[in-house]
C-alpha cells in the first residue's frame, strides 16, 4: 500500500508550474539572464529549451535578459531572439542593464566608474538609449552608484556643482556624499531615465537598491529622490551565510529589515526582493527566500540563471523548489494582512554613527520591528539608534513620544548623542547598550532577551520567550510568524503556549 499512497500523494501535489499559476496575482518568482549568459547559454536553441525548462521547474515567470555587464553588451540579434523565444513559452521578459566597466574607472572599486567624466556620461547614455530599443522595462543592477574620488570629481566637489553634459546643477554641500547624491541623481534623470523614454516612451526604469543599505548616501544612492524619479524600486535581500568566510556578517534579519523599509519608502512602485546563491548554504539560501516573503515582496527575483547552475546553486534551487508550496501560501496570508511591530526608525540618507546595521542585529534577538522612514509619532512602541539623529526634530519629537509613556529603546549610542536634549531617565525607556559593535548583541542569553523583549511587546498584547537568533513577526489581528536560525532546534513560548521551532524552521499562525 505504501507505493500506492506515496504515489498517490505525488498526484495531487501541484507542480511549480501550477502553484506560479494559482498564486499570480499574491507573488512571482523571477530570474536574470547575464549579457554574458546571454551570449553563452541562450545562444543555441537547445540552450533556450534549457532555460524554459528551469524556469518551469522553479515557478519563474518572469526573465530580465540583461543587455550590459562589465563593459560588454550583448548583439542586439541575440536579445531579440531570446526575447521572442521566452515569451513565446509564456515567460514575460524584460531588461536589465549593470553598470559596470561602462567608462573611466573609478578610484575606488574598479567595476565601477566615475560619472563626472563626460565621455563615461556618454557611453553610459548610449548603453540606456539601446536598451530601450529592446524592452519596456529595464532593471538597473545596484552597481549605480560611484565612490569615485577623482582630481575632476574632487574640484567639482568643492566647487558645489554637478557638470552633465551642458548643464550644471548646484550641491547643497561639500561632503563626497553631498556631491555623489547630487551626480548620482543628476546623472540618473540626464543621461538614463531621459534618454531611454526619448528612444522608447513606453520605457519604465526600475532602480534596484543594494543591501548595504547604511552606506547608500555614502556612494550616491539617494532613496528620496531616486525612489521619486524611477518608476520603479527593487530591494536586495542578498543576506547569504552569517558564517561565510567571502560573504559573511549580515545577519539573514537584515532582508526583512531593508524589504520593508524601502518598502515604506516606495509603496506601490516597491516591485519586489532579489538574492542569490554565493557564500549559502541551502538552509540559508531558503532563509532569503522566507525573508522576502514575509517582508512583503510581491516578486523574488533569483539572481542569477548562469550562477544557479553551478556551485551552491542547484542545491539551493532544489531546495526553493521543495519549499514553494509554502512559500506561495505564505506569501498569500501576508499579502493580505498589514505587518505591525516595534517602529525602527531609520532616517533617509543617515549615517551609521557606529552602529551599522544595528537594526538586522535587533530583529536577531526576537524583537518584532515595522521598519520605517519617517517619525513614528503614532506607534505603539519603537526603536531609536543613532541613525535617528538625522531628524533635525528628533529632540522635540522623541521627548513627545516618551512623555506618552509608550516603551522606548534607544541604543547608547543615541543617547550619548543627544546628550541633555533629551530626558531619558524614564520607567518606559530602556537604553540598549550596543557600544559601537553591533553584532555583539548576537548570543545574549535568552532570560536577558526575554526581559528586554516583554516591556516592547505589552501594546501589541502578544508575549514572547526565546533564545538568540529566533525572529518574530508580528500581523495585525494576532498573526505570527516565529523562524529559528539555529542549527538546533528552539524552544519558545508565544503567549505563554510552548512550541519548538524545528532548526532552520518557520512557525506560522494566520488568525
Ligand atoms: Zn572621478
Amino acid at each position: 500500500m505504501i507505493p500506492l499512497l506515496a504515489a498517490a500523494g505525488l498526484l495531487f501535489q501541484a507542480s511549480p508550474e501550477d502553484l506560479a499559476r494559482q498564486y499570480r496575482d499574491t507573488h512571482r518568482f523571477s530570474t536574470l539572464i547575464t549579457a554574458q549568459n546571454v551570449r553563452d547559454l541562450l545562444s543555441s536553441d537547445e540552450g533556450i529549451r534549457s532555460a524554459v525548462e528551469w524556469c518551469r521547474k522553479t515557478a519563474v515567470t518572469r526573465v530580465y535578459v540583461e543587455s550590459f555587464r562589465d563593459g560588454y553588451q550583448a548583439e542586439s540579434a541575440a536579445l531579440r531572439k531570446a526575447r521572442e523565444r521566452l515569451e513565446a513559452a509564456g515567460l514575460e521578459v524584460s531588461g536589465c542593464v549593470t553598470t559596470t566597466g561602462v567608462g573611466r574607472r573609478s578610484t575606488g572599486w574598479n567595476v565601477i566608474s566615475c560619472y563626472t567624466d563626460r565621455t563615461t556620461q556618454e557611453k553610459l547614455q548610449a548603453i540606456f538609449e539601446f536598451v530601450a530599443r529592446h524592452f519596456d522595462e529595464i532593471m538597473i543592477d545596484d552597481f549605480w552608484f560611484t565612490d569615485c574620488a577623482c582630481p575632476e570629481c574632487g574640484a567639482a566637489r568643492q566647487a558645489k556643482t554637478v557638470t552633465v553634459g551642458e548643464k550644471t546643477y548646484p550641491v547643497p554641500g561639500d561632503t563626497w556624499t553631498d556631491y555623489r547624491c547630487e551626480l548620482m541623481v543628476r546623472v540618473s534623470r540626464d543621461r538614463v531615465l531621459g534618454p531611454a523614454k526619448r528612444v522608447n516612451p513606453k520605457a519604465r526604469l526600475i532602480i534596484k537598491y543594494p543591501q548595504w543599505y547604511d552606506q547608500f548616501h555614502e556612494r550616491g544612492y539617494e532613496v528620496v529622490r531616486q525612489t521619486a524619479d524611477f518608476d520603479r524600486t527593487w530591494v536586495g535581500t542578498e543576506t547569504r551565510d552569517y558564517a561565510d568566510k567571502r560573504w559573511g556578517g549580515t545577519p539573514q534579519y537584515e532582508a526583512y529589515f531593508i524589504m520593508r523599509w524601502l518598502g515604506g519608502l516606495g509603496g506601490p512602485k516597491c516591485g519586489g526582493g532579489w538574492y542569490d546563491p554565493y557564500g549559502t548554504t541551502e538552509r540559508t539560501y531558503v532563509e532569503q527566500a522566507r525573508q522576502t516573503i514575509l517582508a512583503g515582496a510581491r516578486e523574488s527575483l533569483l539572481f542569477c540563471y548562469g550562477s544557479l547552475l553551478k556551485g551552491t546553486g542547484p542545491g539551493n534551487v532544489e531546495a526553493l523548489r521543495a519549499n514553494l508550496a509554502d512559500l506561495f501560501a505564505v506569501a498569500k496570508e501576508v499579502g493580505r494582512r498589514e505587518a505591525l511591530g516595534i517602529a525602527a526608525y531609520k532616517p533617509p540618507n543617515s549615517d551609521a554613527g557606529g552602529e551599522r546595521r544595528v537594526y538586522d542585529f535587533a530583529g536577531m534577538m526576537g524583537l518584532p520591528l515595522a521598519p520605517c522612514h519617517e517619525f513614528p509619532a503614532d506607534a505603539p512602541a519603537a526603536f531609536f539608534p543613532a541613525h535617528a539623529v538625522k531628524d533635525p526634530d528628533l529632540p522635540a519629537k522623541l521627548s513627545a513620544f516618551i512623555e506618552k509613556g509608550k516603551p522606548v529603546l534607544v541604543t547608547d549610542g543615541l543617547a550619548k548623542l543627544l546628550g541633555d536634549r533629551v530626558k531619558l531617565d524614564r520607567p518606559n525607556v530602556r537604553v540598549l547598550e550596543v557600544k559601537r559593535d553591533p553584532k555583539s548583541l548576537l548570543g545574549k542569553p535568552r532570560e536577558e532577551l526575554d526581559a528586554l523583549r516583554a516591556p516592547l511587546l505589552r501594546p501589541f498584547g502578544i508575549s514572547f520567550r526565546a533564545p538568540d537568533r529566533v525572529g518574530l513577526y508580528l500581523f495585525r489581528g494576532g498573526s505570527w510568524v516565529v523562524e529559528n536560525f539555529n542549527d538546533g532546534p528552539a524552544e519558545v513560548e508565544v503567549d505563554g503556549r510552548a512550541l519548538a521551532v524545528p532548526p532552520r524552521g518557520w512557525i506560522c499562525t494566520w488568525k
